[in-house]
C-alpha cells in the first residue's frame, strides 16, 4: 500500500513519458477485451461460490488460504494485474477496473488472487522500472504468489509522509555498495516479505529507490502498529535500517531518480485500490438490500419507507460515480500512462464515497449493522485508513486546487477569456 502523496522535490524526466505508457507495454491494451467480461464472470462466481463461504475462516487458516489460491488459478483468475511474460493475465488498468472490484467483495479476494496491496502496486513498479535481472529475481515470485513484499517510503515525524520530500532515511556510498540508515513505520506486508522496496535520501533534493532483500544485515522489521482495519497480511510495521548494506544491483530505477519513478507506482496504485475498495462498498450496499426488503417496520418494508430510499439512492448514486471515475481515470492512464490529476480527483472521490457506502449500510441495518454479525462493522474499519494512505484527502485537494488555479492563469497569460480557459489538454486528459 502506499504511503504518500506527490513529491514536491523538482521532477524532471518523466518516466511515464519516456517509458512506453502503461497501456502500452507488452501484451496490454488500451480498451478492454472480449475475453473480459468473461473474466469477471468468472472472479464474480470464484468471490460468491468459493471465498465468501469461507472468508472467516481464510484469515486464520494458512492451508485454506493456500488451497483458495489453486483455486484461483485454476479459475484462470490468479493474479490479473501482472505481467503476461510473468505469469499473469496483463490487463490493462480499464480492463483491471471491474475484474478488481469483484474481487475486492470479500476482504479475502484480492489476496488469494493476488492481486492485493501493497504486492500489485510492487508488480507494476518492477515491471516498468526494474532491470531485466531484477524482474526476474522479484517480479517473477512476486507474479506466481511465491513470496510477498513491501513498500517502504513512510517514517514517523518529522521524517516522510504526507510530504515525502521530508525524507530522512538516507543512502551512501560504500566503495561498490550503498548503506543505508534510517526508520520507517506504518509499512504494509513487512512482516513476512521477501523483500522491500525502500525510499532513501541520496541528494539535497533527491532519492533512490532499493530492493532490498528480507533479513539483510542491518535490517529489522519491528512491531505491528496496532490500527483500526485487520485486513492486510504482515501488518503495517516498523523498519529500522543500521548500517544495511546493499550491492549497486539494488538500485531499483536510477540514482537519484526515486521520486519520479515512484510516480510509476503511485497512480495506478492508488486507482486499483479505488476498485477493490469499491467492491467492498458494493458488497456491504448488496447486504443491506438483502436486509431493508425483509425487515417490516411501521407497517412497511423498510425498503420501501422514504429516509431509507435516500440512504439506498445515495448508495447508487456513489457506486455509480465512483465507478464512472474509476474508468475515466483507467482509460486515460492506459492512453497516455500518466493522470495525476485523475488520480487525485478519482482517488479522493471513492475513498470517501466507500466510507459513505458502507456507513449507510450499517444504518440501515440496524444493530446487527455494528455487530459482528455481518460483516459491515468491519468493513467500516477497513475502508477508513483509505482516506489517509495513498495521500491523504487533503493533499489530493490541495494538489487539484492548484493544477485549477494553473491552468486558468496559464490559460490567462495566454489570452483566453476566464469563460474559456481549457480544462483538457489536447490529448485529452486533464492537464495535471
Ligand atoms: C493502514 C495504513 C497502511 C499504510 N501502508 C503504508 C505502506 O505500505 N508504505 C508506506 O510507505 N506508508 C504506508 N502508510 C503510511 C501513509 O502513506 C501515511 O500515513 C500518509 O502518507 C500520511 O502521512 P502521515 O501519517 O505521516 O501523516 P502526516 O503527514 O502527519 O499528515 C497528517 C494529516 O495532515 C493533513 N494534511 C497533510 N497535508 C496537508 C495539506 N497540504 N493541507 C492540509 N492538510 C494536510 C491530512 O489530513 C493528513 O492526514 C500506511 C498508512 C496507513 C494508515
Amino acid at each position: 500500500m502506499s504511503e504518500a502523496s506527490e513529491p514536491t522535490t523538482p521532477a524532471r524526466a518523466d518516466p511515464l513519458r519516456t517509458r512506453a505508457g502503461l497501456g502500452r507495454r507488452a501484451g496490454r491494451s488500451e480498451a478492454p477485451g472480449d475475453g473480459v467480461q468473461d473474466l469477471t464472470d468468472r472472479v464474480r462466481k470464484f468471490i460468491d461460490h468459493q471465498v465468501i463461504p469461507v472468508e472467516r475462516e481464510i484469515e486464520t487458516d494458512p492451508e485454506v488460504r493456500a488451497e483458495l489460491r489453486a483455486a484461483a488459478r485454476a479459475a484462470g483468475v490468479f493474479a490479473p494485474s501482472a505481467p503476461r511474460g510473468y505469469g499473469g493475465l496483463g490487463l490493462s488498468m480499464l480492463e483491471q477496473a471491474d475484474v478488481l472490484e469483484e474481487s475486492g467483495r470479500s476482504l479475502l479476494g484480492p489476496l488469494v488472487m493476488n492481486c492485493a496491496a501493497p504486492d500489485e502496486g510492487n508488480m507494476t513498479l518492477l515491471e516498468h522500472v526494474a532491470t531485466p535481472a531484477q524482474r526476474e529475481r522479484y517480479l517473477r515470485p512476486l507474479a506466481t504468489g511465491d513470496v510477498r513484499s513491501a513498500f517502504a517510503m513512510t517514517e514517523p515525524a518529522p521524517g516522510a509522509g504526507s510530504d515525502p520530500a521530508a525524507l530522512t532515511t538516507t543512502a551512501v556510498r560504500d566503495g561498490g555498495d550503498w548503506l543505508i540508515d534510517g526508520g520507517k513505520w506504518l509499512i504494509t506486508g513487512a512482516d513476512g516479505a521477501a523483500f522491500f522496496i525502500v525510499m532513501a535520501r541520496t541528494g539535497a533534493d533527491a532519492a533512490t529507490m532499493f530492493l532490498v532483500d528480507a533479513g539483510s544485515p542491518g535490517l529489522s522489521v519491528g512491531r505491528h502498529i496496532p490500527t483500526i482495519d485487520a485486513g492486510f497480511t504482515g501488518g503495517h510495521c516498523e523498519m529500522v535500517f543500521e548500517r544495511c548494506r546493499v550491492p549497486s544491483s539494488a538500485v531499483l530505477g536510477e540514482v537519484d531518480r526515486g521520486f519520479a519513478n515512484a510516480q510509476v507506482r503511485l497512480g495506478p496504485a492508488r486507482l486499483t485500490h479505488c476498485m477493490r475498495w469499491l467492491g467492498v462498498a458494493r458488497r456491504a450496499h448488496e447486504i443491506m438490500l438483502g436486509y431493508v426488503v425483509e425487515r417490516e417496520l411501521f407497517g412497511h418494508r423498510l425498503a420501501d419507507l422514504g429516509l431509507a430510499q435516500h440512504l439506498i439512492a445515495d448508495n447508487e448514486i456513489d457506486i455509480a460515480a465512483s465507478r464512472a471515475l474509476i474508468r475515466t481515470t483507467a482509460a486515460t492512464l492506459d492512453k497516455h500512462g500518466r493522470a495525476n490529476n485523475e488520480t487525485s480527483i478519482a482517488k479522493t472521490f471513492v475513498s470517501e464515497a466507500v466510507g459513505r457506502i458502507v456507513d449507510r449500510s450499517v444504518q440501515l441495518c440496524g444493530g446487527q449493522g455494528v455487530s459482528h454479525d455481518l460483516p459491515l462493522a468491519r468493513f467500516l474499519a477497513e475502508v477508513r485508513p483509505f482516506r489517509i494512505y495513498d495521500g491523504p484527502s487533503e493533499v489530493h485537494r490541495w494538489a487539484v486546487a492548484r493544477r485549477a488555479v494553473r491552468r486558468y492563469e496559464a490559460a490567462r497569460r495566454g489570452g483566453q477569456g476566464s469563460a474559456e480557459f481549457v480544462t483538457r489538454d489536447p490529448q485529452g486528459g486533464i492537464r495535471a
